[in-house]
């Protein structure tokens, strides 16, 4: 990599960062806002100040989600967002070792907290991720099941609608353009297996939780969701 890409960061292009750093240098990774407590307990959303019960946000009081809790490595900030954009629509694939890194530094001890059996990336229409040419969800669970020692499952849930864009339709609309979207695979089969959902970025949790509904259809039992990334 090193011999095709000059070791200059990718976001600032003028300090250094190799390809083990993600191409993302120091200085740009002081702007990441990592997630830390105080957060909601449901949906992982953090907030200022000092929370000392367990809270639920105001997002979550008249939300039923199908997973039991999801959690996310950093806010969704410019500098993550821009990143994760590039890394998915313009092959930026440079930049996974930043996002895998992230994810692993904020996941791999909460995982390793609780007994969990395997990963399961949300996945991609199959057009999508013809066009694409790959699933980042998929790429980023194989590296954070790597560094956690879960297997990693492909053949559970497909996306079976291709869903319009999102970011322009509000939560209600969100909710129900991804209701139908996912599907238990034929033949898919679990016995109440502990589920790690993963997925680039969390935004309502519309899309997880459709695709955790199909994921207990299959007969996942527990099942959280972690992201790498979680927007407002
Ligand atoms: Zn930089
Ligand atoms: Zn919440």
């Amino acid at each position: 990599m090193n011999f095709v890409y000059p070791p200059v960061c990718q976001i600032c292009g003028s300090e250094r960062a190799d390809a083990a750093q993600g191409f993302v240098c120091d200085t740009c990774r002081r702007k990441v806002r990592w997630i830390v407590p105080p957060y909601c307990e449901k949906c992982g959303q953090p907030f200022e100040g000092e929370i000392t019960a367990t809270f639920d946000c105001a997002n979550c009081q008249d939300v039923k989600f199908h997973f039991r809790f999801a959690r996310s490595a950093m806010e969704a900030n410019d500098l993550v967002l821009d990143i994760i954009h590039r890394y998915k629509y313009s092959g930026g694939l440079w930049f996974e070792n930043f996002l895998a890194d992230a994810l692993i530094h904020q996941a791999g001890p909460a995982l390793a907290a609780e007994k969990w059996d395997l990963i399961v990336p949300i996945p991609l229409h199959h057009v999508k991720e013809r066009e694409r040419q790959f699933n980042q969800a998929e790429r980023l669970a194989r590296r954070l099941g790597r560094a956690a020692g879960l297997p990693v499952n492909v053949h559970l849930v497909k996306r079976v609608k291709s869903t319009a864009t999102q970011t322009l339709l509000g939560r209600r609309e969100r909710a129900r353009n991804v209701q139908a979207a996912f599907a238990a695979r034929p033949g898919a089969k679990l016995n109440g297996e502990k589920v790690v959902l993963l997925d680039d970025v969390l935004t309502t949790g519309a899309t997880t939780s459709a695709c955790a509904k199909a994921l207990r259809k299959a007969g996942a039992g527990d099942i959280c969701v972690w992201t790498v990334a979680r927007g407002a």
